[in-house]
């Protein structure tokens, strides 16, 4: 069987890895270089992530890749703090009881507030969640003002306008578990790309990169077609790794028709990378910093991983791409947040910065969208798109892509065998 893969970002890449070992592969990949979002870029002398990446302890598929590797000596355990900035303090989110000296809200929102989130820990199950929006299932948990005070800025830094927002998605972002002990790579994730790219060609597959995949066709006799330009190659399966609304762009409307592919809003997110001249604080840090002045803003101090002094900030844009002038605003704020988190900061400290910006990084979740993926939407024989598939998890994160792998290969392993024992 002759597989074709669309996209050498980590899905790509985790796809290839499980079926090289069993079928002709071939990976697709615009770029000249592999990993999508998880790729890295060159940084003042460092090869550093264009945007960082941690794992949970939960996140059980893509730890046990990196063990199948050989690579588990470089995962690394760090307990990570949390800080939020709220009207411009600092509160150090890191302990059990630090909820109970967030202000604005008194005791009895506070009990609530500490039972929703333990509840929403336990809860195995998001999908009964998935009737309401994030805003009602909060209010109704918890109250309006800790909504408000607390929820609202974390939505609004991602989505701005929320309001359609599934409650699993906030489900599924307490259930992540990634605010205390998180695992990252030495070296990044540019460790695990390299070792899956050796493994995957050394199973025979072969990658191309610099070669955009432009239309894709299904023949009479159900093989895929696509083309880059006018020239194409033909397949027994085609998996596009890419998202939904690339997939779409793909299509003629007879494939359009057949594959009635789920259509969903995409975020577009962007990244200052800041190399400080001193630690901003010790340890490995997430600060949240609510609402001041326009947008909340989330930075990642990953010094203790990167063993430099680095700072990522990052933003995201439900509707329309990052722009220049965005850039100003989102470094101001930046700035303003760096101040809070340590009052002795300030612009000197910066050696070098750098800003990146990708669009269609990931689905909104919406009602709308989760169902559309549960009635099966981008599912035909043949044709396979990890980014309609619902596996358990609803986040689009590195473990789910490996998730997502493992039951790809597990669908085609099924159709190889029905179709040999067909023609034997
Ligand atoms: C700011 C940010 C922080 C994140 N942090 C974390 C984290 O800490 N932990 C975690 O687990 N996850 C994190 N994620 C999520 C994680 O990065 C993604 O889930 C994952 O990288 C998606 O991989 P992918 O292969 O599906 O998509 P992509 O990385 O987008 O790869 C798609 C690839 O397809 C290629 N492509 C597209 N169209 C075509 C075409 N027509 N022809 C050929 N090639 C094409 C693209 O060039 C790209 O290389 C983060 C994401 C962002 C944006």
């Amino acid at each position: 069987m002759q597989i074709a893969i669309i996209g050498a970002g980590i899905s790509g890449l985790l796809c290839a890895y499980r079926l090289a070992e069993e079928f002709e592969v071939s990976i697709f990949e615009r770029e000249n270089y592999p990993g999508g979002l998880c790729s890295s870029v060159s940084f003042d002398n460092l090869q550093i992530e264009k945007y960082n990446h941690f794992f949970s302890r939960y996140d059980k598929e893509i730890i046990r890749v990196i063990n199948e590797l050989g690579l588990s000596g470089s995962l690394s355990w760090k307990k990570a703090r949390q800080g939020s900035i709220i009207d411009g303090k600092f509160f150090d989110m890191s302990r059990p009881l630090s909820l109970f000296g967030l202000p604005g809200i008194n005791i009895f929102e506070r009990m609530r507030f500490a039972a929703f989130l333990v509840k929403a820990s336990i809860a195995n199950d998001g999908l009964r969640f998935n009737q309401q929006t994030a805003r009602v299932w909060v209010e109704g948990n918890c109250t309006k003002n800790v909504f408000e005070r607390y929820f609202k800025p974390l939505l609004e830094f991602k989505f701005q306008n929320y309001g359609d927002v599934s409650a699993g998605y906030l489900w599924a972002r307490i259930k992540e578990g990634k605010r205390n002990d998180i695992g990252a790579l030495s070296g990044g994730m540019g460790v695990l790309l390299e070792s899956l790219m050796d493994k995957i060609r050394g199973r025979g597959a072969k990658i191309i990169l610099g070669k955009t995949i432009k239309r894709i066709e299904r023949t009479l006799e159900n093989k895929w077609r696509l083309y880059d330009n006018e020239s194409f190659e033909e397949f027994d399966c085609v998996l596009c790794c890419i998202s939904l609304k690339e997939t779409v762009r793909l299509c003629n409307e007879e494939l359009k028709n057949i594959l009635n592919i789920p259509d969903a809003d995409y975020l577009n997110a962007g990244s200052y990378i800041l190399k400080l001249k001193r630690p901003l604080r010790q340890g490995y840090w997430l600060f949240v910093n609510h609402k001041e002045r326009g947008l909340s803003n989330v930075i990642i101090d990953a010094s203790s991983v990167t063993g430099n002094n680095i700072v990522y900030c990052r933003v995201y844009r439900r509707t329309g791409s990052i722009t220049e002038r965005d850039r100003e605003k989102i470094f101001n704020n930046c700035l303003s947040a760096l101040r809070n988190i340590n009052p002795d900061f300030d612009q000197t400290w910066i050696e070098k910065k750098m800003f990146h910006a990708d669009n269609l990084v990931e689905p909104v979740l919406t009602n709308e969208f989760i169902d559309q993926l549960f009635s099966g939407g981008g599912r035909v024989e043949g044709f396979y798109l990890p980014e309609a598939m619902y596996e358990r998890h609803l986040l689009k994160t590195v473990n789910t892509q490996a998730e997502k792998a493992k039951l790809i290969f597990r669908m085609i392993m099924e159709r190889n065998s029905n179709e040999s024992s067909n023609t034997g």
